[in-house]
């Protein structure tokens, strides 16, 4: 009897349907005796090629179960063993096709374990076939594990078995069930040694499959990580976008969260609502956004809490319970709950949102608004770090609301002090100038005598008179020069008189301060400037280095420099500057002597400079403490613009 193995191409199945092919009669395919060593070598070949052919373990495995019937047996299962120690049955055969659920069903009844002795457990755990060629009616019940069994595989039929390992990489991946059934069907050696060498073929293709969806989901990972890092590359990229807007435009916070809120629909989000507590206590719209412009108004209305609402609303959640509320995956029940009518709805289902995402802004405890992130396919759903990523932002705009408001706090603070100090300037000087007229007729009404007794008196209520005026001239000056209202009123001038006219009404201040005062000009110094501000820069650095230069020597120089501009410097060798005040001194009430020993507003510097700045030239001090100052002004002469 001539024995040959069916092409393994054919599915086994196929070959060994009921009505065998045409020519192959059904002895000639029931028996594999190994004795003809060039089929049993062409058979391998082509099984090999079969189980090469698959990368999915599971299709490996059910081609080498249909290999094997009916050549090596009558029915044959395929057991695999999971790294949890678990065995599974994958893949099953019969020579009578209906018969392959009773081959699952008898390890569905009770699974093969490692623990077990003999049979498929014992293959599992050493690795090493098990062989039976002859199996007894007798036998049987030794052989299942339980009695429901019994009846299964009397059904099936056994009369004799082996099962052989599927080792690869000295790991036993599971194990080969081949079983005679047929009446005197027996197994041979050769059936042992040609069943070993396919399940090594076999385990060689699992392997290979197994690398492969190895290799596979370690690129898959990778992909996702590169994506994740993608993303957060996005995210971080919006709140530096976010931040900076935020800190660029202290002044106009509606406007920087406009710039946000479309960031935000351009990178991590579809749309994005912001809303803040309007002066009723309500959320109040300040900025929406959806990537498709076209559609900012369904945003609005689709997802800004109204008073007919639905069950579920995650901006008036959020803005309730001032937490993050988050729904990472919108469906339809979701949708459901949030639906608020037929018009809500068809523009919930216009903005199609499948992820939702809503996070308060707090400060102190406080809610002072909800910024709202929803996404829409195709792009992706929001996940937890959005979460952090909102949750932050959150805490910049509520900084930058808190900073925009201290802001308008201080501005508006300034404004008072600035009106004060125009109205009380003002209404100072009246009184004053009053007060002055009055000096004047006095001291023309008094007879000789009277005025030999009370002329100091008076000449120092007339010096006082003065000082106060000088004083609140520089206030007016300031509030002046605040609202932007230093008129100039330029004129001949010669800048060499003028220092000399202002040394000399000084000389009396000087000499109280024990100063001497060299004044060193070269001539006339002709320009066009403003003669009484000129001359209140000059009084008000004379005054200083009297006042700071006092006991010591002060020089007072005036010269031309280039064609174009003069240079007037007044040195004094008193107290000096420490260098760390030098770039204030010129600020409103800036000062750095103590009040204690020096009296004074801190004005007269600030004056000079907007005087110096309006005329178009420059004002610097060169200083150092205990060695006295230099101040020197440059002033542009005029003379061609002026004619
Ligand atoms: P005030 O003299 O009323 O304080 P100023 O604006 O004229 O105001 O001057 C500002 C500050 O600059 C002074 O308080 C003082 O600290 C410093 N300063 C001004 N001139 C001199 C100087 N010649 N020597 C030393 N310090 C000076």
């Amino acid at each position: 009897m001539s024995r040959r193995p069916p092409s393994p191409s054919r599915p086994a199945s196929v070959a060994e349907s009921p009505a065998p092919a045409p020519g192959a009669s059904h002895a000639l395919v029931t028996r594999w005796d190994g004795d003809d060593a060039e089929e049993r070598i062409a058979f391998l070949a082509s099984a090999g090629e079969v189980l090469s052919a698959s990368l999915e373990w599971r299709t490996v495995l059910q081609r080498l179960a249909e290999l094997t019937v009916p050549v090596l047996a009558d029915w044959c299962a395929v057991d695999v063993l999971g790294d949890d120690g678990r065995v599974e049955r994958v893949a099953a055969a019969h020579r009578e096709p209906e018969k392959v659920a009773l081959v699952h069903e008898l390890s569905r009844l009770r699974p093969p374990d490692l623990t077990s002795p003999g049979g498929i457990s014992e293959v599992l755990r050493e690795g090493k076939p098990v062989f039976m060629p002859e199996v007894t009616d007798a036998m049987l019940p030794g052989l299942v594990r339980i009695p429901e069994q019994l009846e299964v595989a009397r059904r099936l039929g056994v009369s004799a078995g082996l099962v052989v390992p599927l080792v690869a990489r000295g790991r036993t991946l599971g194990a080969v069930s081949l079983v005679r059934s047929g009446e005197g069907g027996r197994v041979s050696e050769a059936d042992l040694e040609l069943a070993m060498e396919l399940a090594r073929r076999a385990s060689l293709s699992m392997d290979n499959a197994l690398l492969y969806a190895e290799a596979q989901e370690r690129g898959e990972r990778l992909r996702h990580a590169l994506e994740a890092g993608k993303e957060a590359e996005e995210r971080l990229f919006f709140l530096l976008d976010a931040s900076r807007a935020l800190a660029e435009h202290l002044d106009d916070v509606e406007w920087t969260l406009e710039h946000v809120a479309r960031a935000a629909a351009r990178g991590v989000a579809t749309c994005c609502l912001v809303e803040l507590v309007g002066p009723d206590g309500a959320l109040r719209c300040v900025a929406v956004s959806h990537r498709d412009s076209g559609r900012d108004a369904f945003v609005l209305s689709a997802l800004s809490p109204s008073m007919n609402m639905g069950t579920l609303h995650p901006t008036r959640e959020c803005f309730q319970t001032g937490e993050t509320r988050f729904l990472p995956e919108v469906g339809t029940e979701l949708r459901e709950r949030m639906w608020q009518g037929p018009e809500h709805g068809a523009l919930l289902e216009a903005l199609n949102p499948h992820s939702l995402l809503a996070v308060p802004v707090r400060m102190r405890g406080r809610t002072l608004g909800v910024i709202t992130l929803g996404t829409a396919p195709p792009q992706r759903r929001l996940g937890t770090p959005d979460v952090t990523m909102a949750e932050e932002l959150a805490r910049r705009v509520a900084v930058a609301l808190e900073n925009a408001s201290l802001y308008r706090d201080a501005q508006a603070a300034v404004r008072l002090r600035d009106e004060f100090l125009s109205v009380a300037s003002h209404e100072l000087k009246t009184p004053l100038t009053s007060l002055k007229l009055q000096h004047g007729l006095i001291e023309r009404a008094l007879g000789a005598e009277s005025r030999a007794k009370v002329a100091p008196r008076l000449s120092t209520a007339m010096r006082q008179v003065h000082r106060l005026t000088a004083l609140v001239d520089s206030l007016l000056d300031v509030s002046r020069i605040s609202l932007g209202r230093l008129a100039l009123e330029p004129a001949d001038v010669d800048l060499g008189q003028a220092v000399r006219d202002a040394v000399d009404r000084m000389e009396e201040v000087f000499a109280q301060a024990g100063c001497s005062v060299r004044v060193d000009v070269p001539g006339p110094l002709a320009g066009r400037w403003d003669a009484l501000r000129l001359d209140q820069v000059l009084v008000n650095l004379l005054t200083n280095a009297a006042k700071y230069g006092a006991g010591h020597p002060v020089v007072v120089e005036a010269s031309v420099e280039g064609v174009e501009t003069v240079r007037l410097s007044v040195r004094d060798e008193g107290i000096g500057i420490a260098a760390e005040d030098l770039p204030r001194l010129f600020g409103r009430f800036e000062r750095a002597v103590s009040e204690r020993h020096y009296g004074g507003l801190g004005l007269g510097l600030y004056i000079s400079r907007q005087i110096v700045d309006a005329m178009g030239g420059r004002i610097e001090v060169e200083s150092r403490p205990g060695a006295g100052s230099v101040f020197t002004v440059r002033l542009p002469r005029g003379l061609d613009a002026g004619g």
